[in-house]
């Protein structure tokens, strides 16, 4: 499938769900395509993008933002503490703030720099010891944390468990944003993202199914 497909395949699962047509973004995910797909989504109009890590946005991404404009870069991977203020100079969101350490450096990089990039928090609905996010008992907590900080948070993230039924944590995730009073949710890759605008999604992460299968595996 390509950009035009999904776009489709998007406006197809807001009417089915009776969402308002346009209220899913589309974050075409680039990490480790090669270049030439990447300049072929560009070429088509697309300016929102996920990366992973912060070292290859960082490689990649301001020799194109000298050739396109508008471009809106989201990171959607683990950020170290010490990788924050690089992350805070190139992202326009950061969807993993996932612990109060990064919440307090996050909080003083804007203050010092009077701007923040928009922030998610990153749930860990499976519970799943390898993963990142905080648990969903500790959500409400944390989300409480952050706003004491001045922290611009409008969302929450998951990744559900490879092998389970994603609706479920898409459900939880849903949940957990409207106890809370947080309006994005970014959730829904390739294989589920027409379940999760179902679902609620707001943002939804797509990368091999816009740009093919990704020639080196990555986390
Ligand atoms: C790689 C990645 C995606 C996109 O995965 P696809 O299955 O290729 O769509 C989405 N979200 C996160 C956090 C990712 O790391």
């Amino acid at each position: 499938m390509a950009l035009a497909d999904i776009t489709h395949a998007i406006a197809d699962a807001e009417e089915k769900a009776g969402r308002r047509p346009g209220s899913v973004k589309l974050i075409a995910v680039s990490k480790v395509q090669p270049e030439d797909r990447v300049t072929g989504v560009l070429d088509e109009g697309h300016r929102l993008f996920g990366e992973n890590r912060v070292q290859e946005a960082a490689s990649r991404w301001p020799s194109l933002q000298t050739r396109y404009t508008d471009i809106s870069l989201h990171l959607i991977g683990p950020l170290q503490t010490n990788k924050a203020r690089q992350a805070v100079e190139m992202f326009d969101a950061i969807h993993t703030l996932d612990r109060p350490k990064l919440a307090r450096r996050l909080a003083d990089l804007a203050q010092e720099r009077g701007a923040c990039p928009e922030l998610l928090i990153q749930v860990n609905t499976g519970e799943e010891p390898q993963k990142a996010g905080v648990l969903p008992s500790d959500a409400d907590a944390f989300v409480a944390e952050a706003r004491a900080l001045d922290l611009p948070v409008t969302g929450l993230m998951c990744i559900p468990p490879i092998d389970e039924e994603p609706s479920l944590h898409f459900a939880l995730l849903a949940k957990i944003a409207e106890r809370t009073g947080l309006t994005e949710l970014s959730m829904g890759m390739s294989a589920d993202f027409e379940r999760a605008i179902a679902f609620g999604a707001t943002y939804v992460r797509v990368g091999s199914a816009i740009f093919g299968a990704r020639v080196q595996p990555q986390g």
